[in-house]
């Protein structure tokens, strides 16, 4: 079947996008003035190239295969006390002392969530509502995932109180602003470690410090950095930790909380008191070996991999700022993931380019992809100072394991073309 990728425009924003087959067209065509017709009958046979490893990653080969007997004969549950349930016990036992071992802490310390969110939604509403706590303020960054804002804002609905600190240009958080935040009642921090849009890593060692100094608690959204770069408990002065399977070649819907000894968050499931009583509900046993597999390969691998998409990363960036007009980078230089780049065009709508590039078989995306289908300016975008009309032209980059120079030369050629083209209608 083919498909069409069409985006609807009313004066000059791009208010919509649908995937639509090709009879739909009729209705919508009086509103469409920019049109790409994109085909998913020919995906078998053409180029393609997947470049949004921020939004989720193939479960590797070593993964699968590490998961597989979990989907078949050893199907016990871990609760269980016979042969059955000891074999997947054991296999949930293992993987926790795999993801314990990439991040620095004790087995005891993680806890198997359903993933990210999960992790996010169980650190901040666990800590501010714990019954008998008074202090129930929270400062976070402006530029958090919705897995933190919203559930800032939820919590806020509910008598918690919420600071959303501002950023730099470059997506940094100030500590010595941070600073200045801490009130008697902040009950915790949460700053994440790196931002999903535009990969900017936060100073998480020094804001550990200053929430150490002041006695509050400090959780990470390290959904987006733990697989990628070194993260380490101690020396960021975590308490509470996210990841997620997913972004590091693990399967979706497994995630980890990572709790520090002697922290102890209200549980947002209530049941048969699985994980401690942290989070009851029967253990995705073949997800959660495969997050440990996952954890396994990446503190194998990390370090190479991470220089090897570093250089990648570099040249795309020198080409496109030396070779691409009225564009710009956002973020920080250096201090970002090394998958990471976030473009912005001038006089080109990112939506465009994703089309047009999606056509040549490369994936790629603007702002997060819980958000590409909003069309709204990114809140991320719009808090490292970019006026909106600058935010539409943004485009993410986000390398992986598979990426190799081959892709991103043709990356390059598929870009300027990309960009001249709308350039050219534009103008008009
Ligand atoms: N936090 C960050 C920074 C993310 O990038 C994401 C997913 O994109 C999440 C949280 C949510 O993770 P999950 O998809 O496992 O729920």
């Amino acid at each position: 079947m083919a498909f069409l990728a069409a985006k609807r425009i009313v004066g000059c924003r791009v208010v919509d996008m649908a995937y639509l087959q090709p009879g739909d067209c009729s209705q919508w065509q009086p509103e469409i003035s920019s049109f790409i017709y994109s085909s998913t009958s020919n995906m078998a046979t053409m180029k393609r190239i997947y470049m949004d490893h921020s939004a989720t990653t193939p479960i590797a080969p070593e993964v699968l295969e590490a998961m597989l007997p979990y989907l078949g004969q050893k199907f016990g549950n871990a609760s269980s006390l016979h042969s059955f349930g000891r074999e997947a016990r054991e296999g949930v036992e293992a993987a926790r002392e795999k993801v314990a071992s990439l991040i620095g802490a004790a087995p005891e310390e993680i806890y198997f969530t359903s993933g990210g969110t999960e992790s996010d939604n169980t650190a901040l509403k666990g800590i501010a509502l714990k019954p008998g706590v008074e202090n129930r303020h929270i400062i976070t960054s402006s530029i958090e995932h919705p897995a933190i804002l919203e559930v800032c804002a939820w919590l806020e609905r509910r008598g918690c109180s919420a600071t959303y600190l501002p950023v730099d240009s470059d997506g940094l958080v100030e500590p010595s602003k941070l600073a200045e935040e801490v009130r008697h009642d902040t009950a915790i921090i949460s700053v994440m470690h790196a931002n999903n849009e535009i990969g900017t890593i936060q100073p998480l060692h020094e804001i550990g410090q200053i929430a150490r100094e002041n006695d509050v608690y400090l959780h990470t959204d390290a959904v987006q950095t733990v697989g990628k770069i070194a993260v380490d408990v101690n020396d960021l002065g975590a308490d509470l930790l996210s990841i997620s399977g997913h972004k590091l070649y693990g399967p979706k819907g497994i995630g980890v909380l990572y709790v520090r000894d002697g922290v102890r968050p209200e549980g947002l499931m209530q049941g048969g008191g699985h994980e401690r009583g942290l989070r009851s509900g029967t253990e995705n046993v073949a997800g959660i070996v495969g997050l440990g597999r996952a954890a396994e390969l990446a503190s194998e691998i990390m370090v190479p991999e991470a220089k090897r998409q570093e250089r990648l990363r570099d040249d795309l960036m020198k080409f496109v700022l030396d070779e691409i007009p009225d564009c710009w980078l956002n973020g920080h230089p250096t201090k970002r993931l090394p998958s990471n780049l976030n473009f912005g065009f001038g006089r080109v709508e990112g939506e465009s380019l994703l089309l047009y590039l999606d056509l040549k078989g490369i994936a790629v995306s603007t702002g997060s992809a819980c958000s590409s289908h909003k069309l709204q300016a990114s809140h991320v975008l719009l808090a490292i100072g970019l006026p909106p009309e600058r935010c539409h032209g943004s485009l993410r980059i986000t390398l992986g394991r598979d990426n190799t120079q081959e892709d991103i030369d043709y990356l390059k050629a598929a870009l300027v073309e990309a960009v001249e083209r709308f350039r050219r209608m534009s103008a008009l």
